[in-house]
């Protein structure tokens, strides 16, 4: 009798003890998690404070040799001023979304042209060429559509740059074809593009819900800006934004801190419950916005509760999202971000290889979207 207590004892003080360590280890604690901070640290302060872009618009010639555009007389008529005005929106959205802590200053720069055997790169490396130095990153818009079945336009952080990093040094830079900006949308814009390629600026990856074998992504989570960034509008025609981001960008750009996560330790058997805020809640309510699980060296799992309002106002609840992270290459765009669960629901369970994640509940009082996660390591995981 006296030895069985002794043991029920010891039991209780392993599993309090253990509930409480593997939720309180740092974030320094998980290579992988560290990798991202040092990867963010060599792009020095981009995603924080103001952020001065210039717009310039590229002139494309009616008989330019680059397959990329639509053979077509039709030409943007839009100025860098225009677009500059027209872009209002999305410096709101980032202000949003990085809950007041990074705001893109856009501002017009000179036009550039390109030769009929040149090409739409050209036109990038011509407007940071002239660049002046206070200017961070070049936005070009083609004055010319681009095929139908060609990509929309693209982004890059350019190269990992800590002191006075104008786009001229770096290349900094986003690049898109006129279809947005073409007169048919009547001056209502869809913004959705411009934003994904500013989150590639801020070295933000793709998301997707399988890789193929050969590496190509399919950019098809309404989850995340940076997979399918059209559909807010593809579900309500009058959205002109893309959807929020995954929390593990906005962790990456600084937008969260380590207070905001919550760390669940696979090397001890362990059963939790951890309360999460939607990753949209206003940072001056204090609280859990995501949880990592960490399984490997490279890589990790993240569950966040994503609320179906603003602009994922398309979503049809809200929901528990897990993501499989994996960090890969020297910036923030090689890392690979795969949707394992978009869409978890109170009640709903996702087990693999000895990790139980159930949604106890997902609540919604006077605004605050609230979610209860029961975590469970019945099969330990080390190295
Ligand atoms: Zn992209």
């Amino acid at each position: 009798m006296k030895h069985k207590k002794y043991v029920l004892l010891t039991l209780l003080l392993i599993a309090s003890s253990c509930g409480r360590s593997s939720l309180s280890q740092g974030a320094t604690d998980v290579e992988a998690l560290l990798k991202i901070g040092i990867i963010a640290d060599s792009y020095g302060e981009m995603t924080l404070g103001i952020d001065p872009w210039e717009v310039v618009v590229c002139h494309i010639p009616i008989f330019t040799s680059d397959e990329i555009f639509e053979p077509s007389l039709e030409r943007m008529s839009l100025s860098s001023s225009e677009i500059v005005k027209r872009l209002t929106p999305v410096v709101s959205y980032f202000k949003r979304h990085s809950y007041g802590r990074y705001q893109p200053v856009f501002s017009a720069g000179q036009d550039v042209t390109i030769s009929d055997t040149e090409a739409s790169d050209d036109c990038v490396e011509r407007a940071l060429d002239q660049s002046g130095p206070e200017v961070r990153g070049v936005m070009v818009i083609a004055d010319a559509e681009h095929g139908a079945d060609e990509f929309g336009g693209w982004g890059t952080p350019g190269v990992g740059c800590t002191v006075s990093c104008s786009a001229r040094d770096t290349r900094r830079s986003v690049y898109a074809g006129a279809g947005d900006f073409m007169d048919y949308w009547n001056g209502d814009s869809p913004l959705d593009l411009v934003e994904h390629e500013i989150g590639h600026a801020l070295d933000w990856p793709h998301s997707t819900t399988s890789a193929s074998n050969s590496g190509q992504e399919l950019y098809d989570s309404a989850l995340d800006l940076m997979s399918d960034s059209s559909a807010p509008r593809m579900v309500i025609s009058t959205k002109r934004h893309g959807p929020g981001t995954l929390a593990i960008n906005l962790y990456a750009a600084r937008w969260f801190d380590d207070e905001h996560l919550q760390i669940l330790d696979r090397s001890r058997r362990v059963n939790i419950k951890v309360q999460l805020l939607a990753t949209d809640t206003d940072l001056s309510i204090m609280g859990t916005r995501f949880i990592v699980i960490a399984d490997g060296v490279n890589s990790f799992l993240t569950v966040e509760l994503i609320a179906a309002r603003g602009d994922n106002a398309h979503l049809k609840f809200d929901a528990v999202a897990i993501h499989r992270i994996t960090v890969a290459g020297t910036s923030g765009v090689d890392r690979q971000q795969i949707v394992i669960d978009g869409d978890m629901q109170d009640g709903d369970k996702w087990t693999r290889d000895g990790l139980n994640v159930d949604v106890l509940s997902i609540t919604s009082v006077d605004g605050d979207i609230k979610a209860e996660i029961e975590m469970t390591v019945k099969k330990t995981v080390t190295g």
